[in-house]
């Protein structure tokens, strides 16, 4: 298995720290309001590597937080408290606001059919965690005061730099204005911020009432959940220059070590060439597609068919796209399931080197960096292969387990069964295709027919029938009929 690993730059192989067993930490939303299907981009993109280690044999143990604490900051430690500013806008309290966006961002992971992670840790009932390894890193000797805190020596990490690539001083260049203008640095970053009157959120702590700075949430839970050193960490690409930089130098300062072997960045979803802002009005909702009449599996369809570290250009025109061709993937699994029905298995089964090999060249594609969109193209080109349709049936199910998107349930909604009692044979007629009485009658008129042993008036309709397009199937006082 390769992955791309923002810490080498590179395709690394996969090395589990424990064998068959993978620990994944994906930062999550700030609930102070609605995520968008940009911000479910990258959650679908991560169920994907989830379900790609479960179908290659792993155990996986998938951590996520959810930042529900009031930060003075939107990345840096700078701007407005996002949690308060939902609070003003809603005339609700912050918990109300937190507890009501993590309704919604549940919904849209369900609606997406995104494997619910095994930890969904919140911020604010971590506040001890926090306090523990803040402690932890200022007996190291990697902090300092200020009158707003307790801030991040960076000077004292030398590999700071290293992660983001970046010159720090083009970086921090400009007009930006500091919270804090004690720090000697301006990308040192609070760990503990005080002296905030004015803040709804705050805890008692060694260094005075206040509340955790935003990096040190994903330090804290992830080590709790997955220990000091684990496997994946996962974000979005604007994380690497500042939150996941932060959160390696916490790391550092707490353990001498930084905590994950591979970090994964996901590039983003743009609508129309345009990143998504509430500000555009363009911030469409998974429950948005819901109302418009899409299957919000269309999305995950369309996401799939990107790479994660592609991105995605949203449209319109790009969903309607995708629901057709959802829409005949559908159509083609429940006609491949009504032929089985309808002919029995295990006719005309090709070599097992055969199926082996579409298996192999599936695994090929997980494991070239969960490649989504070459695994979705080898579905399509299993499609029109030869093998047979008990095979083709079984793969498509096998590797939806990647997908996600409920193939075999939907083939079945798909197929509405139609049952008629025979008034004449009482034989049951169970039809997948709209039949007319003057058809059903025929059909019983067969039925007696053959009770009768007047084959050849049986067979002579039976023939009238497969004109008209109708298969026949006999089966233990049934008759199956399906449209050819
Ligand atoms: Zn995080």
């Amino acid at each position: 298995m390769k992955l791309y690993n923002t810490l080498t730059r590179k395709l690394d192989d996969f090395k589990p720290i424990k064998p068959n067993f993978v620990g994944i930490y994906s930062c999550g939303p700030t609930v102070y309001w609605n995520q968008h299907i940009g911000n479910m981009y990258a959650y679908v993109q991560w169920d994907s590597l989830v379900r790609t280690f479960r179908y290659l044999g792993f155990k996986v143990k998938w951590v996520m937080n959810i930042t529900d604490v009031g930060h003075l900051t939107s990345d840096e430690d700078s701007g407005e408290d996002k949690m308060e500013k939902g609070a003003k806008r809603e005339g609700l309290s912050v918990w109300k606001i937190a507890d009501k966006y993590i309704q919604q961002f549940k919904e849209s992971l369900s609606a997406l059919n995104i494997t619910p992670p095994d930890v969904m840790c919140r911020a604010t009932e971590h506040i001890q965690e926090q306090i523990d390894l803040i402690k932890k890193i200022e007996l190291n000797g990697f902090t300092y005061h200020t009158q707003t805190g307790l801030v991040f020596d960076t000077s004292k990490f030398s590999a700071y730099a290293e992660f983001s690539h970046l010159n720090l001083d083009q970086q921090y260049a400009g007009a930006r204005v500091e919270v804090d203008s004690e720090k000697k640095k301006p990308w040192d970053f609070l760990l503990w911020v005080t002296n905030q009157p004015n803040h709804i959120m705050q805890w008692d702590s060694p260094w005075g009432k206040g509340f955790p700075g935003w990096h040190i949430e994903c330090t804290a839970m992830s080590t709790k959940y997955l220990g000091e050193q684990f496997d994946i960490h996962t974000g979005g690409k604007e994380h690497i220059p500042v939150h996941h930089t932060n959160e390696i130098a916490q790391a550092y300062g707490a353990f001498g070590r930084q905590t994950a072997n591979y970090w994964l960045h996901n590039e983003w979803l743009m609508f129309d060439g345009q990143k998504i802002s509430k500000s555009l009005g363009n911030n469409v909702l998974v429950g948005d597609l819901i109302n418009k009449g899409y299957n919000p599996l269309t999305l995950r369809y369309l996401v799939l068919n990107s790479h994660y570290r592609t991105g995605l250009n949203f449209s319109w025109k790009s969903l309607e796209g995708a629901q057709t061709a959802l829409n005949r993937l559908y159509d083609i699994v429940s006609e491949l399931k009504q032929r089985l029905d309808l002919n029995g298995e295990n006719k005309n089964l090709s070599e097992p080197e055969e199926e082996k090999k579409w298996q192999q060249k599936f695994v090929e594609a997980l494991e070239n960096d969960f490649n989504m969109p070459q695994a979705l193209a080898l579905a399509w080109e299993l499609i029109k292969s030869n093998l047979s349709d008990q095979e083709k049936y079984a793969l498509l199910l096998d590797w939806d387990q990647v997908f996600g998107l409920n193939l075999a349930q939907n083939a079945k909604l798909k197929i509405q069964n139609f049952e008629y009692q025979a008034e004449k044979s009482k034989v049951l007629i169970i039809s997948r295709s709209k039949l007319t009485q003057d058809l059903l009658k025929l059909i019983d008129e067969r039925e007696l027919a053959r009770q009768a042993k007047n084959f050849s008036k049986a067979d002579q309709i039976r023939q009238d029938l497969e004109s008209q397009g109708f298969k026949l199937k006999d089966q233990e006082g049934k008759i199956l009929i399906n449209k050819k």
